[in-house]
């Protein structure tokens, strides 16, 4: 794997992180304290200075309108937004939008395409994907409660679902329904897309996550589905391929997550190295004189670097053999870049002492809003048991010296 960055790249990044630097750092006071309501003026103008840069969605197809970036490309480009907590957002490129845009691109019928996929491209509208139930586990999908049941021409959903990011002011959901009961378990489910505003879609509350309810794109929904109805053209791909599909989003997902996580990491790290140089801890001695912060500093170094080429590593196996091939690779880094930045956004709130509580730095924000990256898109422990399922089943009949 060759890890030059082309000069395209080194531009495209270089305008980036000038961007978050000089517009979007300067609005994280404001948007710990404000809403996304209340914030969505000022979003809304740093995304036309984006379009105007012409860096509008960076890993969309060019003949949606984005940037066409590859996968290799787009990663350096989500720890680069990563490092503050808009960025993604304001370049159009943000969770769950990035996900459904991909599938709804890849099987999405035409008018279905001219009806979400343009305006979810140009950040007109937005949308949520709603798999996960309340009373049984994420982490075992395959089970499910919420059936989808033709009546003539439409589908009735059922269901009780949570953590539907981003439901709020979404104009539609993908929902994961029990379409086909009777097939195997990974062949049960289908994709429907429903419009936020069919009766039956009961969005009951924002979740609220360590103490931060959100709303709009920075929250997650609790939806009750009762006697939803939408036509049974609404079906996103084949009926019972729900699970097929999920796998598509899943792989180049889970990259965009973690290179945006390395990019907390890096934010994380400058602040604590920072904070270390400047805080006297004895009239002659800073923070960073101590042996043990000077631990920490080398120890959480070396954790970024290694996830960083990890996940480096796995999105070049993507493009190059394909989102199956790549599956261990995937899951390694899911896992053990969570770990990683929870460690350095450990170290560097441990370092800034009382105030590394406090919102007057972004650490405990990303705290409070990054501890669920060991649980959502799959759980460290079901990651782990996949991965060593796999390596257990190479080393079963072989005869090690
Ligand atoms: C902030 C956030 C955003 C989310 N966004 C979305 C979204 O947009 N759409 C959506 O559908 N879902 C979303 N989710 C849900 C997420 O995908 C689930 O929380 C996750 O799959 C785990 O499922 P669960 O919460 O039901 O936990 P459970 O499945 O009940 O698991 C609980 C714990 O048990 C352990 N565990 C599970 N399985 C095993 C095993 N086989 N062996 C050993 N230990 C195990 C793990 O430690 C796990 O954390 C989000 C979650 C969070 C926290």
């Amino acid at each position: 794997m060759d890890f030059t960055v082309s000069e395209k790249m080194k531009t495209i990044l270089g305008m980036i992180r000038e961007f978050v630097d000089k517009e979007l750092i300067p609005l994280e006071p404001e948007f710990l304290k404000k809403s996304m309501k209340e914030m969505e003026p000022v979003i809304e103008e740093k995304r036309r200075m984006v379009r105007e840069m012409e860096l509008w969605a960076p890993l969309h197809p060019e003949e949606l309108g984005g940037m066409g970036l590859s996968l290799t490309e787009y990663a350096l480009v989500a720890e680069a937004l990563g490092y503050t907590w808009l960025g993604l957002y304001v370049f159009g490129c943000q969770a769950p939008d990035a996900g459904n845009i991909e599938i709804l691109h890849k099987y999405g019928e035409p008018w279905q395409k001219e009806r979400w996929l343009k305006p979810l491209v140009d950040g007109r509208i937005r949308s949520c994907f709603s798999m996960t139930e309340v009373d049984l586990p994420g982490s075992n999908p395959t089970w499910m409660e919420t059936t989808a049941v033709k009546d003539g021409n439409e589908w009735v959903i059922n269901g009780h679902k949570w953590f539907t990011s981003s439901a709020d002011g979404a104009e539609v959901a993908i929902v994961m329904a029990v379409t086909n009961p009777g097939a195997g378990p990974y062949l049960q489910a289908s994709m429907i897309l429903v419009p936020t505003n069919t009766p039956g879609f009961n969005l009951v509350r924002n979740v609220p996550v360590m103490g931060h309810t959100g709303d709009q794109w920075h929250s997650h929904a609790e939806i009750l589905y009762q006697n939803c109805r939408v036509p049974v053209e609404n079906l996103l791909g084949p009926e019972g391929h729900g699970f097929v599909i999920a796998q598509d989003r899943l792989g180049p997902g889970r990259i965009h997550h973690a290179m945006r996580w390395i990019g907390i990491a890096n934010r994380c790290f400058d602040l604590m190295c920072a904070r270390a140089l400047t805080r006297p801890i004895t009239p002659d001695k800073h923070l960073a004189d101590m042996q043990i912060t000077r631990t920490w500093i080398a120890e959480c170094a070396a954790e970024i670097q290694a996830a960083r080429l990890m996940i480096l590593h796995a999105a070049w196996t993507i493009e190059t053999k394909g989102v199956k091939e790549a599956r261990e690779e995937v899951s390694l880094i899911k896992f053990y870049t969570a770990g990683v930045l929870q460690r350095v956004m450990d170290k560097a709130l441990q370092v800034h002492g009382g105030l590394g509580m406090t919102d007057d730095t972004p650490i405990a924000s990303f705290f409070r809003g990054e501890r669920a990256a060991r649980i959502y898109d799959g759980a460290d422990e079901v990651h782990k048991l996949s991965v060593a399922k796999r390596i257990l089943r190479e080393y079963q009949g072989r005869r090690i010296r």
